[in-house]
Formats: C-alpha cells, structure tokens, sequence
C-alpha cells in the first residue's frame, strides 16, 4: 500500500483488492499479471499458494484475455531455467529444475503459466507477451523482502553482520526495476505476433561475494561478512542471453549496477531513517 499512496488520490487510478486464484470480470484494454511473491523466503512460505497463485492466476486471467480480446503480459522468470546447465540462458533453453524440490512451487508454477500461455495463444489466439525476467532490484523493495540485495543493504546500513550463503561464488546479473519497467512496457507494446518468451535482466554476472563487498564499500559499512549454508537447490550460475530483446525491444539496460545501488542505499537510509554518517 505503501508503494501505492500517491496514486490513490488520482481519479484514473482504481484499486480493486481481489484474489487472482479466483475468476474475475472487468472492462480492460490490458492485462498485466504481476501477481506472485518473487523472494524464496516468501514464496516458499506458503508454496501450495504459490503454485496456485501463479496457475490458476494465470488461467484466470487468460480468461478474461480471452473474453476481452485484449492482450496479456505474463511476468515469468529465469527460474525457468532452474540450475542451468548452459550460460549465459538462451530461450530456447529447456531449462533444469527439480520438480520436488522446495523452490519447485515457483519455477514449476512459472513454468506452467508458461504453458497456459502458449495453450491459450494456439488455442484460442489470446495476445500473449511473456517476459522471463531475471534478478530485479533498486528503490521500494521491503526491507524484509529476504532477497540479496535488500539483506545486505539493510545488513551493511545497521551494522548487522552480512549474509553470505555458500561459499558466495554463485553467480546473479542484477538489473536496475527502472530498466525493467522500461523493457516490459516495450514488450507489451509490440505487434501481436510478438509473444516472447523474451529475456530481460542484466548481462553483467557478479559473484555473490563480489556484491556484498561492493555493499560494504558503498555503505562505508563497518559490518563483518559472514558465511551460511547454502539454500537447497540455489542455482549455481544466472546470467541471460538478451540479444533477442536488444533485437525486438531495441532495449539493453541502461542503469550502470554501481548506480542504481547509490539509490537503493539511499532509499533504504530514508526508509530505516540512518542518516549517512552513522551506517556502521
Ligand atoms: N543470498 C545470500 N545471502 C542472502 C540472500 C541471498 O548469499 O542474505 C544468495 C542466495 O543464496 C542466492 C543469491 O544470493 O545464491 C540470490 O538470491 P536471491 O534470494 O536474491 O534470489 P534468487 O536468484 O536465488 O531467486
């Protein structure tokens, strides 16, 4: 809601609180399905939801896309390509996820929307625009919101030891949610042949361990880093191919890593309310 404030008082702006697992009738001209927590900590929290949220979500709106005839942007996700065994990821890449395992609910329900998708766009012709975004970050995340950037942030500006899991040499490519924004609203604006899926993300690979010193260099931090064991299945290397989104979106990310983390240090000092120089 936080997030959400300053459009409430705009007439054009609706809020409808509405639960994606159950069917839903409106008038739109798009449909965005963003719907789904993004973090493990909280899609892992109550994962029998998440499978539910991200299929019957997706086959809920796919109706309605269906009804109206308009098109559907789909938020998908490199966890369809699990542990990858080939980098960086490529579309066409099948992908390499346990079905049992406890990040499951999320990669095997993204990837089941998938195929909702392609079914409904075979089927019945529905407009369908998926976008496999990889790790986002930057401004308005929550502080608890579990994911790497955020811990170390908060960890690195209250002085709290950081958090590496594993030995801290597994990989991310962290994209800038400004540029992400970007690439999915160009997505969602090309012609109706264009269905994706297309990768969005950063080409830039960084090791864990590499972050988190970067953290503690920007946050002139005093926190110690620390190591913890490594969550169950927590892919090894990401990084994605983006040549086919330079190619159909004209777009690459623009927001150099080390920028876009001066403005999440500093949105995350506004939000905790520590003033610069005592973040030790
Ligand atoms: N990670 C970490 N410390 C943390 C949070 C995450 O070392 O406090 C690691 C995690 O094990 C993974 C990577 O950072 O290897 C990215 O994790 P995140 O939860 O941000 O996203 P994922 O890409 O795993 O969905």
């Amino acid at each position: 809601m936080e997030n959400i404030s300053q459009h409430l008082s705009n007439p054009k702006f609706r809020l409808i609180r509405h639960d994606v697992c159950d069917p839903i009738h409106l008038e739109a001209d798009e449909i965005w399905n963003l719907a789904c927590p993004a973090s493990p900590k909280w899609y892992q929290d109550d994962p029998v939801k998440t499978t539910r949220t991200s299929v019957l979500g997706a086959l809920n709106l796919l109706e309605l896309a269906k009804t109206l005839g308009c098109p559907i942007f789909q938020a998908s996700t490199s966890e369809i390509y699990g542990d990858a065994k080939f980098h960086p990821q490529r579309e066409d890449y099948w992908g390499n996820v346990n079905p049992i395992g406890i990040r499951a609910c999320y990669d095997e329900g993204k990837r089941c929307a998938e195929t909702l998708f392609f079914d409904y766009h075979r089927q019945y012709g529905v407009k369908v625009k998926i976008a496999r975004i990889f790790n986002t970050y930057g401004q308005r995340m929550q502080a608890d919101d579990g994911r790497v950037i955020s811990n170390f942030v908060v960890q690195a500006l209250k002085g709290a030891d950081i958090t590496i899991y594993g030995d801290g040499q597994q990989t991310r490519s962290f994209c800038h949610v400004d540029d992400t924004i970007e690439a999915c609203i160009r997505l969602m604006n090309t012609g109706d042949e264009v269905t994706g899926p297309v990768n969005i993300g950063s080409p830039l690979e960084l090791s864990i361990r590499s972050i988190a010193e970067q953290i503690v260099e920007a946050t002139r931090s005093r926190s110690a880093i620390v190591l913890r064991p490594l969550p169950v299945d927590d892919p090894r290397r990401r990084c994605p191919d983006i040549s086919m989104a330079m190619s159909l979106l004209k777009w690459e990310p623009k927001i150099a890593f080390e920028k876009g983390l001066k403005a999440t240090i500093s949105y995350y000092r506004m939000k905790l309310d520590i003033p610069e120089e005592v973040s030790a």
